[in-house]
């Protein structure tokens, strides 16, 4: 970089929603990494909620956890994967975690009698933000992209506050990227310009020009539809993108190198001088996921299994782990309040491995705790994330401890065995926002377990999202009759992870904490790796699978 200044990219979407602008802003992000910048990604989301801590998956996906402790968009998590930079409480800003700011201060009277107003108050704060994002972190680039389409009024404070900002730290510093939609008309056999072209005005009515347009479509754009585009949003040719479909979203910076994205934004818009991208390994995992043939099925028992975007991260470090072995994954939706029934029981005998995710409230209980039976007493590999782990230890209880009724409190106030009960520091809290145990926390590894060996290291660092626990005063029992407790907090008291041993299961691992969040295309998480090995081994052995696999006992 010739100087140590940050710069700043802005990325806005036109047109209509769900165009993949976090996957954008996270290749852009990927490919300025390649060429060797600090880079740090920032999402402002226009909403009230001060965080999607408290959403429904159905409303907002998943919520992504930072290191921090930060409960996130799941944008985060594609920044995380893509930059392989982590992310921070910083990078997601919510307009209620704004106005929650401002409407604090106000009340301690830091306004002096002013009357606090959207602008300049508000906006004040967002473009604080950006700078914190900067100053904290000390990156090359910081790139926000501004949730919501151009056009909404909830978002209107925010793209505000950027029209200010190259005010405030200088043009030059800025770039300007807007998102939108070619659509093609089957009827007139076209692709057509007229949304975009009515998205940049209204992006320009607010006051911002943009510095480059990219134009998400089904196939490559024309030179002469690139150039039409360009004419009216007054840029060059080379600054009018096009961003074809892919199958893979791993492909998206090599689709954007290929169209010269990085190029652009690093010497023709910003004139700085940097090496070409080094994308080896990029296009390696790229290359070893589109040549997989072999298959692999997981089950993923859950309660949000319409909407794919609640597993996000599971879903990725499951492909992360296919990618490594060489194989892809067929994800079985199995929704849990099904999971009773026949037909759904035979889904999960036929799946080379079960995976039981995070999830709240008791809708479904019964169907998750009769899916970790089924993986244990027919040796299917399993893998428990969070709440899958707590089914896994009443399951245990249940069919192997002698603990008839064993449950989690959160479901069961009057279980005779409550062997999941509320963490200690979790009992007087009445805020169900951010008041969870979150974020990375230390994992004491025990010797001679699994899970000891799948991540050779004795204190690795999790994150965490829970209220409950295994219960202690439960727990001796559950280890006499096999529970192997190989994961825990380095002091012993909380129980993080747990197993089965080799001798009586494949695989049979769960953990309290989320694996997930830490996988990346490159490395993916050691838990889903090694589940997914047992599992291709499974899917690999089918005289395994027939029904003479004997149950485990325990
Ligand atoms: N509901 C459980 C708890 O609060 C599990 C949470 C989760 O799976 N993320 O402990």
């Amino acid at each position: 970089m010739a100087d140590s200044e940050t710069r700043f990219i802005f990325i806005t979407g036109g047109v209509v929603s769900s165009l993949g602008k976090g996957i954008a802003a996270a290749s852009i992000g990927r490919l300025l990494v390649s060429r060797g910048f600090d880079v740090q990604l920032q999402k402002f989301d226009p909403y009230i909620n001060v965080d999607p801590g408290t959403m429904s998956p159905y409303q907002h996906g998943e919520v992504f956890v930072t290191e921090d402790g930060a409960e996130t968009d799941l944008d985060l998590g594609h920044y995380e994967r893509f930059t392989d930079a982590n992310t921070s409480r910083a990078s997601n800003v919510t307009a209620g975690g704004i106005y929650n700011t401002v409407i604090r201060r106000e009340r301690r009277g830091d306004y002096l009698g002013a009357t606090v107003q959207v602008v300049p108050h508000i906006t004040d704060e967002i473009k604080q933000r950006i700078k914190l994002m900067a100053e904290s972190t000390e990156v090359d680039f910081v790139i926000t992209e501004i949730g919501g389409t151009v056009g909404d009024i909830e978002s209107l404070p925010f793209l505000e506050a950027i029209r200010q900002f190259p005010v405030d730290v200088g043009r030059r510093r800025c770039m300007f990227i807007h998102l939108t939609l070619v659509p093609y008309i089957g009827h007139a056999g076209e692709l057509k310009t007229k949304p975009t072209q009515h998205s940049v005005n209204e992006l320009r009515r607010i006051g911002i020009a943009p510095d480059m347009v990219v134009c998400r479509s089904e196939s490559l754009l024309s030179a002469d539809i690139r150039r039409k585009i360009a004419l009216f949003a007054s840029l060059p040719v080379e600054a009018v993108v096009s961003a074809r479909d892919v199958a893979d979203i791993y492909q998206v910076p090599l689709v954007f190198r290929t169209e010269g994205v990085d190029d652009y934004v690093v010497s023709e818009h910003f004139g700085l001088e940097a090496p070409p991208p080094d994308l080896g390994a990029w296009e390696a995992v790229t290359r070893r996921a589109s040549e997989a043939t072999e298959r692999v099925r997981i089950a993923l028992v859950g309660k949000y299994v319409k909407l794919e975007d609640a597993y996000l991260s599971v879903v990725e470090a499951l492909h992360h782990a296919a990618v490594h072995h060489g194989c892809k994954i067929d994800v079985e939706w199995v929704d849990s309040e099904a999971v009773g029934e026949q037909v759904v029981a035979e889904k999960l005998a036929a799946a080379d491995g079960i995976l039981i995710p995070g999830g709240f409230g008791g809708r479904g209980i019964e169907g998750k705790i009769h899916a970790a039976r089924i993986a244990r007493e027919r040796r299917i590999p399993y893998l428990g994330i969070c709440l899958g782990m707590q089914i896994a230890v009443s399951e245990f209880a249940r069919h192997v401890a002698g603990m008839q009724g064993a449950n989690s409190t959160e479901f069961d106030l009057e279980t005779p065995f409550p062997v999941i009960d509320l963490l200690p520091e979790q009992k007087e809290i009445a805020d169900m926002g951010g008041t969870m145990r979150l974020g990375a926390d230390p994992v004491k590894l025990h010797d001679s377990t699994r899970l000891r060996e799948l991540y050779g290291e004795a204190v690795i660092y999790e994150r965490h999202r829970h209220r409950y626990e295994v219960n202690n005063h439960l727990r001796r029992r559950l280890e006499s009759a096999g529970l192997i407790c190989s994961g825990t907090s380095p002091d012993e008291r909380l129980v993080e992870a747990i197993e089965l041993s080799a001798d009586v299961h494949p695989f049979f691992v769960a953990s309290q904490y989320h694996p997930e969040f830490k996988s990346r295309p490159e490395r993916p998480a050691p838990l889903f790796r090694e589940f997914v090995g047992a599992a291709r081994k499974a899917a690999r052995a089918p005289a395994a699978q027939a029904p003479g696999r004997a149950p485990a006992s325990a």
